[in-house]
């Protein structure tokens, strides 16, 4: 059993993932073939979305988005310190400053609550994550956000085919990232990222901005931008998957119920908001002594996941914002207690049976 069953999904879609690559190679359109055009329109349709940009991966989405709102050192930019490292990497890359809040202890987002007392005149934006594939609340967040003139950029890494209140994931705010990293709920076979808007100015200046401020042609540039494309053998990959994906998103809401009946009643489970439908990029347990049940899974060959075993504002990268352990308790908390088990929408049904019975052994000699 795997964590994520990545071999199973290529085995599953071979003939079209091999015929979509096999074109390409062949065209030798390795550049902005139109795979990529063709992606960005399906994905912006499929959240909603006037705009899909594709670019080289989740970090550069976050760069990028960043890089279109003119952001001067020192500016401030409020985030979750419950992410991956790059939500706030992408900010202090750019000399903008990350201001942390604690996040809301059900969902793991960043807490709304918590966002206007970390407002000073500096502040120009909010980057909210949809952490493990749940939607944060954007109806409060955007609500404060235009009250103050701020920005927001949805970080819609884990959370593609998500919903909020009926809306897609990536489509929630002024802009939204995502990526497609493999083990992503929509992966493809290396790096790659995709921005979303509904702002025409937006999406051309990220158009120009991914490919070296490019103006009319490829020899006239405009503004400093980068070489952050979404490779086409990329997007045929993940054109193939992507006619499998609401399939995908059913079979994962599947298991993460079956888990939610019959894991040991002690467990705490993933609380979802009632106007959520999550993605499942995990299904995240909360224990005590994570690290005993940790070893007794690994030794029944049940493979499981930290995420995230330190938070953004204990990292030493970002040492010198001179965050203290104990500044945000929530996420300590949580960082301590969570534990991933096997999620994918190939998860066999007798694996998944394995995976609750060990559990279920475990918790009745412990108690
Ligand atoms: C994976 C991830 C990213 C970065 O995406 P890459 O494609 O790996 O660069 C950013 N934010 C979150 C929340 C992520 O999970």
């Amino acid at each position: 059993m795997n964590f994520i069953e990545l071999t199973r999904q290529y085995e599953a879609y071979k003939t079209e993932i091999d015929r979509r690559m096999a074109a390409v190679i062949n065209g030798s359109r390795f550049i902005m073939g139109e795979e990529v055009a063709e992606l960005e329109t399906k994905l912006a349709d499929f959240v909603g979305a006037n705009y899909g940009i594709g670019c080289a991966s989740g970090t550069d989405a976050l760069v990028l988005s960043l890089m279109t709102y003119d952001l001067q050192p020192g500016d401030e930019i409020i985030t979750t310190p419950f992410t991956f490292f790059a939500t706030g990497e992408a900010i202090a890359l750019l000399k903008a400053k990350p201001v942390f809040i604690d996040i809301r202890p059900d969902t793991y987002n960043i807490d709304p609550a918590k966002i206007p007392a970390a407002i000073t005149s500096r502040t120009r934006g909010i980057i909210a994550v949809d952490i493990f594939g749940q939607c944060a609340d954007y109806d409060e967040i955007n609500t404060i956000a235009r009250s103050k003139k701020l920005f927001v950029i949805e970080d819609a890494a884990q959370s593609l085919g998500a919903e909020y209140k009926g809306r897609k994931a990536g489509n929630l705010a002024d802009i939204g990232c995502t990526s497609f990293f493999p083990a992503k709920p929509l992966g493809c076979f290396g790096d790659g990222g995709m921005i979303f808007t509904n702002d025409e100015a937006k999406a051309k200046l990220l158009r120009s901005l991914r490919m070296h401020g490019s103006g009319g042609n490829k020899y006239d540039n405009v503004r400093v931008g980068l070489n952050s494309r979404l490779d086409t053998l990329q997007a045929a990959i993940l054109l193939a998957k992507f006619a499998h994906f609401p399939e995908e998103i059913h079979l994962r809401n599947g298991k993460a119920e079956i888990y939610n009946a019959r894991l040991p009643q002690t467990i705490q489970r993933p609380v979802v908001l009632e106007h959520n439908i999550p993605v499942w990029a995990q299904y995240s347990i909360r224990v005590k002594k994570r690290e005993q049940l940790q070893k007794f899974l690994t030794t029944n060959n049940i493979p499981t996941a930290i995420h995230y075993p330190k938070p953004l504002h204990l990292q030493p990268a970002f040492a010198a914002l001179g965050y203290k352990a104990g500044a945000f308790p929530v996420t300590e908390s949580i960082c301590a207690e969570i534990l991933a088990l096997p999620m994918s929408p190939f998860l066999l049904p007798e694996e998944q049976k394995l995976i609750i019975d060990r559990m279920g052994f475990y918790f009745k000699l412990s108690g």
